[in-house]
């Protein structure tokens, strides 16, 4: 875990610790339990034990806090890239509990806590409806199937920023019910994306397009992180690699390659999609 995070939409990532179970398909290709594999780590699953951590990682956030408050800026802290911090093991209850007094003299971040067990949040965070101002809370939404289940969740807590996280992006979506601007109980910011990795499922543009579309109808942040492995590309970028094709939502084709995360980008139709809370 560097310092500096070296994802998009945030400057730090701190894990309580590593390990994780599957619970949906965006887990199919974790890239969390790659990571632990590449380094010889056996912590996936119900039977196996976490990797936890020393005093002197939990005291990273207090210095990244520090840092904050001496240069007049807010951080976003991303928790957890390793873990689900909702998983339901007892065992974690112990290090939960060091997490929330943590959040709490931290002010000067912005702690993003996202997980795919957004029932099991009410029950785990001290607040009740008493949020600290400086917790974002989000759900993962890859299909519809797992929207359904997981938002109505998520919208029910009072933080001061619900967000959501389409990504792997594997099905056409339709979130209008938790955009709408009409409602007390909607999402304050979306990022979407494809799936990186040599496996990667590739994303129909199409998919992202409504997304960000219904994100501009009802002005909510869209933020598209990545196209992940597959992109759509011109005749001359595809030469000799995978391709896929896709129908768009004018049943138009449009053909992706596997060109890689790298060269795939994070452009949307000429731009970049940059949106963040208007808390941030
Ligand atoms: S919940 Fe997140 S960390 Fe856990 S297996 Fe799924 S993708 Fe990996």
């Amino acid at each position: 875990m560097g310092a500096f995070s070296k994802i998009e939409w945030t400057h730090h990532t701190f894990n309580p610790w590593w390990g994780c179970t599957r619970v949906s398909p965006a887990c199919k290709n974790c890239y969390a339990e790659k990571w632990a594999h590449r380094l010889g780590l056996d912590l996936w699953g119900g039977k196996v034990e976490r990797r936890f951590f020393s005093d002197s990682h939990w005291r990273n956030p207090v210095r990244w806090n520090a840092a904050a408050q001496r240069s007049g800026t807010r951080a976003r802290v991303f928790c957890a890239s390793m873990a689900d911090i909702f998983e339901d093991r007892p065992e974690l209850d112990a290090w939960r509990k060091r997490l929330w007094p943590l959040i709490e003299a931290t002010p000067n971040l912005d702690w993003l806590l996202l997980t795919k067990r957004p029932q099991r949040i009410a029950k785990s965070v001290p607040w009740s409806n008493d949020w600290p101002a400086n917790v974002w809370v989000g759900t993962t939404a890859e299909s519809q199937k797992w929207a359904e289940r997981r938002i109505p969740h998520l919208v029910e807590l009072p933080a001061k920023v619900r967000f959501l996280s389409c990504e792997p992006l594997l099905d056409r979506l339709d979130l209008s019910r938790w955009l709408s601007r009409d409602s007390d109980r909607r999402v304050d910011w979306l990022i979407a994306g494809g799936e990186s990795g040599a496996k990667a499922r590739p994303m129909n543009p199409a998919w992202v397009r409504l997304l960000r579309d219904q994100c501009l109808a009802e002005g909510v942040p869209f933020h598209f992180k990545q196209w992940g492995h597959w992109a759509p590309s011109t005749v001359s970028d595809r030469s000799g690699v995978e391709t896929v094709v896709f129908r768009g939502n004018n049943g138009e084709s449009e053909i992706l390659a596997k060109l890689g995360k790298t060269a795939a980008g994070r452009r949307l139709d000429g731009r970049t999609w940059d949106g963040l809370p208007a808390t941030a």
